[in-house]
């Protein structure tokens, strides 16, 4: 009976790691996906602000066309001063003098603005290409980690299947039948631990006299409760 306890044990051991590896097989891939979503968006965050930089100078540079035009404009209205005749015509010029000279004023002061602003982009531009290069790095290399991960996976899938196939040639069918049953009825785990008194399956109390039954291991015993059959802890000892 003891050899059967082993393989029963042993045998739920293998489906324990043979779940976390299809587990994280699937995890895997779901966390690269994430990290290639991230990598998307902070490109997108960087392209924003490098458009917003273009955008800042390309507006400059058409108000500074403007200004040529209004300080062209200005001295063409000076020079016209002295040509005109009469007084009504000389008092629409220096209107025109005037409103020309404001909307340079205007230009100007805009453009000052618009300088700064671009000073600043360029600075926080340069801060976040460094940055998002990092990022980039470090999120590639985070995937680079996750597929070797992936194939070593596999590997150790292999490795364990191959074990549970031999370990189970060596059951009688009955036993391999019955942990089947149970294991499908019971998430997967069909074997448990007694720990301190206690199915670790089910966290039921199990009675004294009958953990000393058990420790005989002259059958197979099982939790009442949750009916997954229970395995003395060597440590407990
Ligand atoms: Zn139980």
């Amino acid at each position: 009976m003891i050899e059967e306890l082993k393989q029963l044990f042993c045998l739920q051991k293998i489906d324990d790691t043979l779940f976390d590896i299809e587990k994280l097989k699937k995890e895997i891939p779901e966390k690269s996906v994430h990290i290639d979503a991230e990598i998307r968006k902070r490109e997108k965050d960087f392209l924003n602000i490098e458009k917003e930089l273009n955008d800042t100078i390309k507006k400059r540079r058409r108000l500074e066309g403007n200004l040529d035009t209004e300080n062209e404009k200005l001295k063409r209205y000076q020079k016209q001063l002295f040509e005109v005749k009469t007084n009504k015509e000389y008092t629409a010029m220096l209107s025109e003098i005037e409103n020309a000279k404001a909307k340079i004023s205007e230009l100007e002061e805009e453009i000052l603005i618009l300088f700064d602003k671009t000073d600043h982009l360029v600075k926080e531009v340069e801060v976040l290409r460094k940055k998002l290069e990092d990022e980039k790095q470090k999120l590639l290399k985070e995937k680079e980690f996750l597929s070797e991960k992936m194939k070593s996976l596999a590997q150790d899938l292999l490795i364990k299947k191959d074990e549970r196939t031999r370990l189970i040639v060596g059951m009688k069918p009955e036993l391999l039948k019955n942990y089947e049953r149970i294991r499908k009825g019971r998430n997967g785990s069909a074997v448990v631990q007694i720990k301190k008194g206690f199915c670790s399956g089910c966290f039921t109390s199990l009675p004294a006299q009958f953990i000393h039954d058990l420790k005989k291991r002259d059958k197979i015993y099982t939790c009442e409760q949750c009916g997954r059959i229970l395995v003395w802890d060597e440590r407990n000892e």
